[in-house]
């Protein structure tokens, strides 16, 4: 993962653009679901971390189904592409 696709998931989860929050928010809560019963989500595995992540990638889902330029490692789900 980027430097620039972190950035994008932690910003897009604490200050989303405004004319991009509706599109995210939808976004994220499908990705979330697809993770939830992912057999790499850290919630079926012994980790140290508070957060609910990726135990492919290492990834915070939070913040990672929030970055629209982003995809699943095992390509669950993808990118979403914008109309500039
Ligand atoms: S990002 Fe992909 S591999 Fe990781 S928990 Fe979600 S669906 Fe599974």
């Amino acid at each position: 993962m980027k430097l620039s696709e972190v950035y994008e998931g932690w910003r897009n989860h604490i200050l989303p653009p405004e004319k991009l929050e509706e599109v995210i928010r939808t976004v994220s809560t499908l990705r979330l679901d697809i993770c939830s019963t992912c057999e790499w989500h850290s919630k079926f595995h012994d980790s140290k971390r508070s957060d609910n992540h990726c135990t492919k990638c290492g990834c915070t889902l939070i913040a990672k189904t929030k970055c629209l330029s982003c995809a699943c490692p095992l390509k669950k789900w993808t990118h979403v592409k914008m109309d500039e």
